[in-house]
């Protein structure tokens, strides 16, 4: 591949990021958050202030002191690298999710046996079978996000995303190629397990709603808050809602670089895993004016070494820890046992 075709490629590969409908940055969901962003910004203002100026909506928006920063710089460079790159390396890395399905649906036919078709009702199982493979997608992002969090090897790779001090909706892209790739893993077996459970339960494969092969709950969600969640707007959901539904506030609470703050609303869309498992942040009704990002000492987190080489060092270094405690732990454990045989006479 010469100069000429990876330009050519590269183009492709954006303006199919751009203009297809189940593609993650479209310009129809953009366009959507613009018009709901707009409208929500301006109900704030004329609550507040009694009146809405649609110019200052329109700067608040298009906000050119956060462009100008070197955060939004970072986040553009890994839009490229992700929506160029990451299809083929993830395509090629992680096993895919119908892989997981008929093995999961293989083995659910050896131990509890083969379930007869189910002939009718196409339009309640496409229905159920949205919904599941929506939740299972929800539950997989949660745990993976979870475990980014816990495993400090994981979290040093997560940690790109979390350096991001300014909130755009191309920081969702903002992400290590590693980060990508064990999320693809988690979602493929999250995923693939779901659709393998409903083709063993109704004894074929089911399909779901989908544009572009996007689950359509996905896009829902998508088109309307998905992109303000990486925004400086502050939209909350608050009582119910807020205990059932992320709004952007609660995805801006994960960020913020305040230590009360740390480890809350793992969540992509739903709030009801956070809540279950007590890592729910209710925001508050007023802007808090959250700081972002995460103190590094002596790393730029937005050059491309600090964004791409620092975590694999990082990481490295992480992993290296948690096996020489493990050795140490296990050393001292037949230490002990050792001790406890020569006392009681077995030695
Ligand atoms: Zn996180
Ligand atoms: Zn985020």
């Amino acid at each position: 591949m010469d100069v000429y075709d990876a330009l050519r490629f590269s183009v492709a590969r954006i303006s199919n990021e751009l203009f297809s409908a189940g593609s993650i940055f479209s310009v129809y969901s953009l366009a959507t958050t613009f018009v709901i962003a707009v409208c929500a910004l301006a109900y704030q203002r004329k609550k507040r202030r009694g009146r809405a100026n649609l110019r200052a909506i329109a700067r608040a928006i298009f906000n050119r002191k956060i462009l100008l920063t070197a955060s939004f710089a970072a986040d553009v460079k890994l839009f490229v690298l992700s929506v160029v790159l990451m299809p083929v390396v993830v395509g090629a890395l992680v096993i895919s999710s119908n892989a997981v399905a008929t093995a999961v649906s293989a083995g659910l036919r050896s131990s509890f046996g083969a379930t007869a078709p189910v002939a009718c009702c196409d339009l309640s199982i496409k229905l159920v079978s949205t919904v599941v493979l929506f939740l299972a997608y929800e539950i997989g992002y949660w745990v993976d996000h979870w475990l980014k969090h816990r495993i400090p090897f994981l979290w040093e790779f997560h940690k790109v995303h979390h350096t991001a001090e300014a909130l755009t909706p191309v920081t969702n892209f903002r992400n290590h190629p590693i980060d990508n790739i064990f999320f693809g893993y988690m979602l493929a077996l999250f995923i693939g397990s779901a659709a393998g459970a409903l083709a063993w339960f109704f004894g074929r494969t089911t399909e779901s709603f989908t544009v572009d092969g996007k689950n359509i709950l996905f896009l829902f969600f998508l088109w309307t808050i998905g992109h303000l969640q990486h925004s400086q707007f502050w939209i909350p959901f608050r009582g119910l809602l807020g205990h059932i539904v992320l709004s952007p506030a609660h995805h801006q609470i994960h960020h913020s670089a305040d230590s009360e703050h740390f480890n809350r609303n793992f969540g992509s869309v739903l709030a009801v895993w956070d809540w279950m498992y007590g890592s729910l942040e209710m925001p508050s009704r007023t802007n808090p004016r959250l700081k972002y990002g995460v103190e590094e000492e002596g790393v730029d987190p937005h050059s491309s070494f600090g964004l791409l080489a620092t975590p694999i060092v990082k990481a490295a270094l992480a992993l290296w820890r948690a096996l020489a405690d493990a050795w140490r732990a296990g050393i001292e454990r037949m230490e002990q046992r050792r001790q406890r045989a020569k006392s009681t006479g077995v030695l």
